[in-house]
């Protein structure tokens, strides 16, 4: 069974989200409102935010629902 992905790019990294996976914690938002707000569509917009920031804040989602891979040519 395949899980549905939605991606979300800065040119730097991108932040996959598998709503699925998903328990509500509200850790990302209440983290890191700029980038994630579920009262907007898209629910995650980087903008402004650095890459370090919304890495270190990705990496605290308790349920793996989003996590991050490097754009090509990116570390
Ligand atoms: S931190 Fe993870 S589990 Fe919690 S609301 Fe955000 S995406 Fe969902």
């Amino acid at each position: 069974m395949s899980i549905k992905t939605h991606h979300y790019n800065n040119g730097e990294i991108t932040i996959l989200w598998q709503p699925a996976l998903c328990i509500h914690s509200g850790i990302c938002f209440r983290g890191l409102a700029e980038v994630f707000d579920p009262r907007r569509k898209p629910w995650i917009e980087m903008g402004e935010v650095t890459t370090t920031a919304i890495v270190n804040q990705v990496h605290k989602c308790p349920s793996g629902a989003i996590s991050i891979v490097s754009n090509p040519g990116m570390q």
